[in-house]
């Protein structure tokens, strides 16, 4: 099965007023196991609407969501609510650390929220901060840290309950070039080695051509870049 599976998903705003607007227009998209694709799309195009969408966050008007084998159309919010926080992890443009606590405590939050005992939370966000490079930084505030630094302990904190599907919205997008850069790669590598899958959505074809299959937004569809 693939891991995120969208099957012609359509979502209005405003519906039945006179600024109605159709967003997504039978978008449909399959991401395989251990597959990580690009979103292209313009800014107004749709793709936090995909995301969110793709995320559990949100509900299509239409369509079929299917996370890790799971479809949920049929489901209850609370299994909604269960599957997001087991099996999906969040990455956007800013960080969103929350700046009174560490680094590695932001790691460890989400593991304590669920149910992971606060050792074995704590040595994964060791691991993982290592394995981003920023290991030596755990115990600073987001403050204290630089704006790569502060991206790559986001990309820990998404994957601190180890998900199957990574979901990231312009994830350097606010970093200058070079630093985008070295945080991409630091991004690729993570994911690559822990076999997950993600959908990153981005404005840079140059990253978008490092990702192993690139998909536009095209008036509320999805096609092959
Ligand atoms: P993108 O992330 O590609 O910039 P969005 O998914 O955020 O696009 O938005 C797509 C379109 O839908 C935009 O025109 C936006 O103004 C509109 N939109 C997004 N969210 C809402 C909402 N909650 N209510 C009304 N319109 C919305
Ligand atoms: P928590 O376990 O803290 O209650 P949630 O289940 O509410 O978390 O959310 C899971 C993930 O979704 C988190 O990474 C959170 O940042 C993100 N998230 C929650 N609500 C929204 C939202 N309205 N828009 C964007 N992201 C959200």
């Amino acid at each position: 099965d693939p891991v995120l599976s969208l099957k012609g998903i359509e979502k209005r705003y405003n519906a039945g007023q006179p600024n109605e607007i159709a967003v997504l227009r039978g978008a449909s998209v399959e991401v395989k196991r251990g597959e990580v694709v690009a979103l292209v799309a313009p800014s107004g195009a749709g793709k936090s609407t995909l995301l969110h969408i793709a995320g559990l966050l949100d509900t299509p008007d239409a369509g079929e969501v299917a996370v890790a084998g799971e479809v949920l159309s049929a489901k209850s919010d609370r299994r909604r609510t269960i599957l997001r926080r087991q099996e999906v992890g969040f990455i956007y443009q800013f960080h969103h650390l929350l700046p009174e606590f560490t680094a590695a405590e932001n790691i460890v939050l989400p593991q304590l929220a669920n149910g992971v005992p606060r050792a074995e939370a704590e040595a994964r966000a060791a691991d993982l901060l290592e394995s981003v490079g920023v290991g030596p930084r755990g115990g600073h505030r987001p403050a204290a840290l630089s704006g790569g630094e502060q991206q790559r302990v986001a990309f820990c904190r998404a994957m601190a309950n180890a998900p199957k599907l990574l979901l990231a919205d312009e994830p350097t997008g606010n970093l200058d070039p070079t630093t985008s850069d070295t945080v991409f790669d630091a991004l690729m590598r993570l994911v690559h080695d822990t076999g997950l899958s993600a959908l990153i959505a981005t404005h840079n074809l140059e990253l978008a051509s490092r990702m192993d299959r690139q998909v536009r937004m095209d008036e509320g569809q999805l096609v092959p870049l």
